[in-house]
Formats: C-alpha cells, structure tokens, sequence
C-alpha cells in the first residue's frame, strides 16, 4: 500500500481498517487446496510451520490437515511474494476460516492490488484509457464502502458480481495497472464523504434514479441524467424474441401464471429513466394483475430482457418485448463512459457527468 493510499485512509477515519487491506472472499473449500509460493508461512493457532514452495491443505471432519497432522480451524498464510491457491495467483496473503461448519478461502491484500483483480473484469482493458481510469476509480470507491460496512466480520467483499468480480493476478494487464497508477488514491466523493457507487453495462439512453432499482429514499447524485453517448452497445436496441413472437400462452406461462393466456400487456407506470415499473396484464379468463418490471424481467429470464427499460408490442401472433440498454440503469453507463472518452473528455468529466454534484478527491 502506497503513501498515498495510507494518507486516504487517515482522511477517512479508518487507518486499522486499512493496515489489515481489503479482505476478499474467494469461496468455500471444501477439497484439498495447493499452496504454492516462497518462504510460506502457514500459522495456525497452536504453531507456525515454514514451507519453500508447495504444501497441501485438506478440510476433513471439520478441520484443517497439513502432511497428516490436524492443525486446527483456521489458519493464516503468508509468503514472500505472491501465493498460488489451486494454480491461481494472489498478490497478497491467504487465510481460511471455519464459518458456521464450511471452511472459507479469503484474501487478504492492499487496496491497488484488488483494484487490479478488478479492472479487467469489470470493463474491457482495450476501451479508452480516460474510461478505464473512471471505472478504476468507482471500483475503489466501492471497495472502501465495502471496507467500511464489510459483508461479514470474516470479509468485507465477495469476488462475484454481487460486489465486484475479482480473480486474483490472472486478471491483471498493463492497462488496468496504468489506470490504477495514473488515478492512485482516487475516490469519489459527495458532500465530504466517499460516494456510494454504482455501474453498469448500457443505460439505453437514460440512467435511472437508484431509489427505483433499490427502494430507499435516493441520492441526489444517482439520479437519472440523459445519456448521448452509448449508442455503440450491441444492446442498445434489443428485441425479444429475436424472431416471430410470443404467443400469448407462452408469455402467460413464463410469467408463472399456468394455464392460462395473455391478452393485453400495458405499462401502468413509468420510472423517471422511462423503465417500467409496473405492467399490467389482462388474461382471456378475464383475470387482471400487476406485475413489477422486474418480476417481469426476473421471470422472462436476464439475459434476454437485458433491461426494464423496454415496451411490449401486441402482433397477431402475441407479444414482442422491445427494449433498450442492459444493467439496472444505476449511476455509471460503461458503454456511455467508453463513448464519452471517445469524445475527448477525462474521466473526471465522465464521473461528474454520471454522479452529478460528486467529485474526485485525491487525498495527497
Ligand atoms: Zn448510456
């Protein structure tokens, strides 16, 4: 961790919190793993063993093995520069905890390391730079939220897409590193404190007010803001299905309602990004009910309605959903981050196009 880093942290208030590095959980183990890496040092709570290279771990009747010997519930792995977990690499150290009886994997490593576990998979390292060095920055941000409302008290991240996608060492490249220096210290703030951050994939047009995707009372900084600069996304129009229709059976059916047939679909309610958020439905029994954009999209399936930000056409052989964009819609529009970098703006000015009223602080 950097001076830089470290002079952050200080301004946040959260020194301690920093000095033990952002804690990621990597899985649950549940097979032998094999360590790899110099000068290990592997520490359980009874004694600490030396390893130069390899060493096995095995979870077995609830408890951790090294070369036949039980060593214990938990145990805490460090090494002289980067270890191997099962092949994949982590900058860093390593610790597994027994949680409620599964064993757990996580690790333990400085702020800009994780960022760069981060960047790659969470926008593509061959978009503009200005655009890497905004998502760099939000990625940070979003991980010192984390670090100061962790998800468990074993860890303050996952690795998924629950919070931000991270793999270790095989995710990094060149570019995200360059993004990661180039914006050391980074963070977004609003009003004194760090921003609550937030990203997706294509606005469609327009980004969406964070209360209609989460409930809660807003912020006035995830509002919605008109985008101009996505147009490039493969999705900024979709329609499902690709082809033909869905009859009204099929649409009845998907949405959970069981035998019966769809008659009319109509949007009841409108967001301010124009998503929907209510559908009302008509049957051929005659029934009638409400349905929420998302359920509606939840229950159609994710990936195919990419967005709430669609209508539903009714043709003579049944419905046609048509939409725009893909994500929730909420603060940062990548593919408009990409677009606006290609236009010549910094990422300062995509940031503060995004996240109205917040700015960039740099803490030294
Ligand atoms: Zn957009």
């Amino acid at each position: 961790m950097g001076l830089a880093a470290l002079a952050l942290t200080f301004m946040l208030g959260a020194a301690k919190k920093d000095e033990r590095g952002v804690r990621v959980l990597l899985g649950e183990i549940s097979q032998p793993v094999m360590l790899d890496g110099k000068e290990l040092k592997v520490q359980s709570k009874r004694k600490a063993q030396n390893f130069n290279g390899k060493v096995q771990v095995e979870p077995r009747d609830g408890k951790l093995w090294i070369q036949g010997k039980d060593v214990g519930a938990s145990l805490k792995i460090s090494g002289s520069g980067p270890i191997s977990a099962n092949g994949k690499s982590y900058h860093g150290g390593l610790r597994i905890e027994k949680v409620e009886g599964h064993f757990l994997m996580i690790n333990i490593l400085g702020l800009e390391d994780y960022l760069a576990g981060v960047v790659k998979n969470e926008m593509s390292v061959k978009w503009p730079m200005e655009a890497l060095k905004a998502q760099t920055i939000l990625a940070r941000t979003y991980a010192l939220g984390r670090m100061e409302q962790p998800r468990t008290e074993f860890y303050d991240l996952f690795s998924t897409v629950e919070d931000q996608v991270y793999s270790g060492m095989d995710a990094e490249a060149e570019e995200s590193w360059k993004a990661i220096k180039d914006t050391r210290g980074e963070v977004l703030f609003y009003q004194g404190k760090p921003a609550q951050v937030y990203y997706h994939s294509c606005c469609g047009g327009w980004t969406e007010p964070v209360e209609y995707v989460w409930g809660g009372s807003g912020n006035p900084y995830l509002t919605a803001v008109k985008c101009d600069y996505c147009q490039d996304c493969p999705y900024y129009f979709w329609r499902y299905p690709d082809q033909s229709a869905l009859s009204g059976q099929e649409l009845a059916n998907r949405l959970g309602y069981q035998g019966e047939t769809v008659s009319e679909a109509r949007v009841a309610d409108l967001s301010p990004g124009q998503r929907v958020i209510k559908l009302e439905l008509k049957f051929q029994s005659g029934y009638k009910t409400m349905i929420s954009g998302n359920d509606f999209r939840v229950r159609l399936g994710r990936e195919v309605i990419r967005s709430t930000l669609f209508k539903v056409e009714k043709v003579p052989e049944g419905f046609i959903v048509f939409g725009s964009g893909s994500g929730h819609g909420v603060g940062l529009c990548q593919w408009g981050a990409k677009g606006m970098a290609e236009a010549g703006k910094s990422c300062q000015q995509i940031l503060e196009y995004y996240f109205p009223g917040a700015e960039i602080k740099k803490a030294d």
